[in-house]
């Protein structure tokens, strides 16, 4: 992983955001690479989804045929939609403070054991992310008792170490008994919306959010895409775009930031057919990454127990990734697919709904009115032919680019041996990104500065420049010219050598396979459509 960073950062794939202040946790900067790589990703997923979707055609799974359509709403919306959305109410994580450490943590990421001296005992702890947990609970502990390295044989250890995932964890951790000698704070609620004001004079009545999910867009705009596009249920509408969560702790480099973006569908449909649907979306979706250039055994589909399911979820499926900087067995969420039942329309049209018991009531103040408003709007729809009118079902498959993005990366980050200019076996790094997704498809180079072949070379660069972005490069030896083509992910390189000129014939180098292979200048365009699909 460490080697993927620092490629990352040397190529340009990314940066820290502000990084010559000293950075700030939880941004990150795309460089010249990183931007054509995320917009490729963007564009693959739109153009797979939306605009490449056959709306007549059943698709393999699908119960039906079904229509795809875009949105590209605010970042801002009003204050309302995250109280009737339950965002304002319930979009928050459990947050713990170490008092030994003075970190703070997610209420996920912390490890610990009971450890007992001078007849106390503490529950010390080191974070998740600890490379080497046992010496930071051992060195806790020692301080905690007022005791040195060499006495650490007098500690004695409760149990094996174990990791609190659930706030119920905590419970049982920090008991009552517990509360006083342990070394975290209880876990408490952090809401993750950045909140902002709404003009210059804004007092508290002002106070707007950044959306922590495009979704809330798409569900305001359900009645004005129906009403505007003629579409019928069943029907998507997708949405890529900005996401803001103010996460505890950032950590693993993209993985968990505090700006991201989200490319993700509402797909409405009937009541009677969304298990069928859902079903069908979960398939869809993790063939998707494969057919990206993700290998299947380091994926999987993992489907939430009832206990984890939100209140209202009919069934929810993450798809997962074995991220390396995971420990061994463990897996990282690339994107859920859930069964939302109707419960978003109705909450925009009712309010804001009672997770505690019906899902489908109305939470009401002690003075009996609804306790958040929802819009008061029908959002039902009507079916022109069967003339029925019902809520439609939602399912939502929710991906992050960002995420996508740094699990295509980690994928394609390999090792191998390459002869150099001289036909020495060298070690070479090599980004073997997807071509379609690779943010340079071909690299030209003349072999030498001379004889006219830089001219043929430029020619055939500004021809490739039309469709495709390409990069031209004279510099240096031959060798050398493709081992930083080949960290880039270039997945062709094309020289024109001496033949070129008599011929009008160049080379083309596969980046995987390191095939060579001679075309005639006026196919080339043609060869590369093929090559890169
Ligand atoms: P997690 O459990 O990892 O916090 P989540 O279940 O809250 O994720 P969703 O609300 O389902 O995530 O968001 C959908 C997708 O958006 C995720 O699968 C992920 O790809 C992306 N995403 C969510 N939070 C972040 C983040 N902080 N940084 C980058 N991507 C994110």
């Amino acid at each position: 992983m460490e080697k993927l960073v620092s490629l990352c950062k040397r190529r340009g794939f990314m940066f820290q955001s502000s990084e010559i202040y000293g950075g700030v946790n939880g941004f990150w900067d795309y460089g010249p690479l990183g931007v054509e790589l995320k917009r490729n990703i963007k564009d693959a997923w739109w153009r797979d989804m939306v605009t490449g979707h056959d709306d007549l055609a059943q698709l393999p799974g699908a119960p039906s045929a079904y229509e795809m359509t875009g949105l590209d709403c605010t970042i801002i919306m009003h204050p309302q939609v995250w109280k009737c959305s339950g965002h304002y109410d319930l979009f928050h994580d459990y947050m713990v403070d170490c008092r030994e450490s003075k970190k703070r943590y997610r209420h996920d990421q912390i490890q610990g054991r009971w450890v007992e001296a001078k007849g106390k005992k503490i529950f010390a702890t080191a974070g998740s992310d600890s490379e080497s947990p046992e010496a930071d609970i051992e060195r806790q502990a020692l301080k905690f008792f007022g005791m040195r390295s060499k006495n650490a044989d007098e500690l004695k250890w409760d149990g094996p170490l174990v990791s609190l995932t659930t706030v119920d964890d905590f419970e049982q951790v920090l008991g009552p008994d517990a509360k006083t000698l342990g070394t975290l704070t209880e876990p408490r609620e952090f809401n993750l919306m950045f909140k902002t004001t709404l003009g210059a004079l804004g007092g508290e009545a002002d106070t707007a959010f950044l959306r922590p999910e495009t979704a809330q867009g798409i569900f305001v705009n359900f009645k004005n895409v129906v009403d505007s596009s003629r579409v019928r249920v069943p029907f998507g509408i997708a949405q890529v775009g900005k996401s803001f969560r103010n996460e505890i702790t950032p950590r693993n480099f993209t993985f968990r930031s505090r700006e991201f973006e989200q490319m993700e569908i509402e797909f409405f449909c009937h009541p009677d057919s969304s298990s069928e649907w859902y079903t069908y979306w979960r398939e869809r979706r993790f063939q998707w990454y494969q057919d990206m250039g993700l290998d299947k055994g380091k994926l999987i589909l993992r489907e939430h127990s009832p206990e984890e399911l939100a209140h209202y979820s009919i069934g929810t499926a993450d798809i997962e990734y074995a991220f390396p900087f995971l420990p061994e067995g463990e897996y990282g969420e690339l994107e859920g697919i859930a069964h939302r039942g109707d419960f978003d329309l109705r909450s925009h049209m009712e309010g804001k709904l009672d997770p505690s018991t019906n899902p489908m009531t109305v939470e009401l103040n002690a003075d009996g009115k609804p306790k958040h408003r929802g819009s008061g709007k029908d959002l039902s729809y009507r079916d022109d032919i069967s003339g029925e009118r019902f809520v439609p079902h939602v399912i939502e498959p929710s991906a992050g680019a960002d995420r996508a993005m740094l699990a295509f990366l980690c994928e394609a980050f390999t090792e191998d041996e390459a002869p150099d200019d001289k036909g020495n076996m060298q070690t070479r790094t090599v980004m073997k990104l997807h071509p379609r997704i690779a943010p340079i498809k071909a690299a030209i180079f003349p072999l030498v500065k001379k004889d006219g072949m830089p001219e043929m070379a430029q020619d055939i660069y500004r021809t490739l420049k039309k469709s495709w972005n390409v990069f031209y490069d004279e510099k240096g030896a031959v060798g050398r010219r493709y081992r930083r083509q080949d960290e880039a992910g270039t997945p062709f390189c094309i020289t024109i050598d001496g033949e070129s000129l008599q011929d009008q014939t160049v080379t083309i180098r596969h980046r995987d396979t390191l095939d060579q292979w001679r075309v005639k200048v006026d196919d080339l365009t043609e060869e590369l459509r093929k090559q890169i699909g």
